[in-house]
């Protein structure tokens, strides 16, 4: 049983059913869960110094593969390749591209057309290329795996009430069925979780915009401090910009002061014209140590967790996912720095017994 489908839930489901498992996914469709209001950019460098994100050699090639393999069984694009063209908005940030170039790092490049984007984009200070970066196409796979699982009949869309979870020590039953193993994707849900709460959980608050741009070419992920990204499908000539990261907030709506910085960020950038159709707003289910959440309850063997994807579930959700069902299925080791074993003190100390 697999709680959430979110990008998490998506792909623990997709290599249970080709494992031949039998599985059941409940999810109540939310449309603010962070999977939903996410660009799905998988990107190789982090933050102002540029920095290769952890494991990004291991986690980018598997991730280009697992959206692309999902989405030919589904007859759908679940990903592309859609490299940044990072504006420098001063002469620093422009001084660390350059020197991150010249150190022969494999994802910062030079561009060498300068003048390219003129007629699109204000920018001052040049540009540069962060490359490969991918975009998983969420708005198309999501709802795609969602009909899949509601072909094959194994999708309750309803809310999962945890009061009515019995466990045993090597089942669990719940409204009548009984499995195995219950697995949480049910990312900011597990916050409140009494099995999983003691897990340093550290919600951050995202918002983004969405913007029809009619004359922009959707090839690239633009980036100038924020990130306007191309969306796919029935979406195509709305570009997603983004995001927030605010780790001190009183509540996940969005706010008029995102909106007006924003809107005025765009009006400096832009050369063309834009219209603002959407405000998005959610929480990211972050931790405090930056790494994901992954695998069985130390105290209790029936109940699991994938969760903990922060900023990073796009790239981090395939590669994970595969992890904890290679160890279910077939009890290989999940990575040490993911593994909730690394929580066993707190989780022994803090979780709630069997119930039989
Ligand atoms: C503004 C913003 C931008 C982002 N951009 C990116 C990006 O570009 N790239 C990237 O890699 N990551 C990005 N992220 C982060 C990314 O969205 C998350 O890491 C990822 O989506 C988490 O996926 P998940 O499956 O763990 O959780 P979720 O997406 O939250 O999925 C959980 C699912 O469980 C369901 N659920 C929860 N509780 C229950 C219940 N009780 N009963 C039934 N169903 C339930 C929810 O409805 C949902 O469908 C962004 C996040 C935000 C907020």
């Amino acid at each position: 049983m697999i709680i959430g489908q979110g990008i998490c839930g998506t792909f623990l489901s997709y290599y249970l059913e080709k494992e031949g498992k039998s599985l059941l996914v409940i999810d109540d469709n939310n449309s603010n869960s962070s999977s939903k209001i996410a660009a799905g950019i998988i990107n190789p460098v982090t933050g102002r110094r540029l920095v290769t994100v952890w494991m990004a050699d291991d986690v980018l090639p598997f991730a280009w593969n697992a959206y692309n393999e999902i989405g030919q069984e589904l007859g759908i694009t679940a990903i592309s390749q859609k490299n940044i063209i990072d504006f420098f908005p001063n002469p620093f940030m422009r001084e660390n591209f350059l020197q991150k170039i010249e150190t022969g790092d494999k994802y910062v490049h030079a561009y060498p057309e300068q003048n390219h984007f003129n007629h699109l984009f204000n920018y001052e200070f040049g540009c540069g290329e962060i490359r490969p970066v991918y975009t998983a196409h969420l708005e198309t796979l999501l709802p795609g795996w969602r009909k899949h699982l509601n072909q094959t009949n194994v999708l309750i869309e309803k809310i999962f009430e945890l009061e009515k979870l019995e466990v045993d020590k090597d089942k669990i039953h719940y409204k009548g069925i009984t499995a195995n193993k219950i697995i949480f994707c049910d990312g900011t849900g597990s916050f409140e979780n009494p099995f999983f709460k003691p897990l340093p959980f550290a919600p951050n608050k995202g918002e983004a915009l969405l913007v029809e741009i009619p004359d922009l070419p959707a090839h690239h992920i633009y980036k100038k401090s924020m990130l306007l990204t191309p969306l796919e499908g029935k979406e195509a000539n709305i570009f997603w910009m983004g995001a927030s990261y605010i780790w001190d907030f009183d509540n996940a709506a969005p706010t008029p002061a995102f909106r007006e910085s924003t809107e005025q960020m765009l009006q400096q950038w832009l050369k063309i014209p834009y219209k603002i159709i959407e405000h998005r707003s959610g929480l990211r289910p972050a931790t405090l140590e930056r790494r994901p959440f992954v695998g069985l309850h130390p105290m209790h063997e029936s109940i699991g967790i994938l969760n903990g994807m922060g900023t990073k579930g796009c790239s981090l959700a395939p590669f994970f996912a595969r992890q904890l069902v290679d160890h279910l299925v077939y009890g290989m080791p999940i990575a040490r720095d993911a593994d909730i074993a690394r929580f066993k003190k707190i989780l022994a100390k803090d979780s709630p017994t069997n119930d039989h």
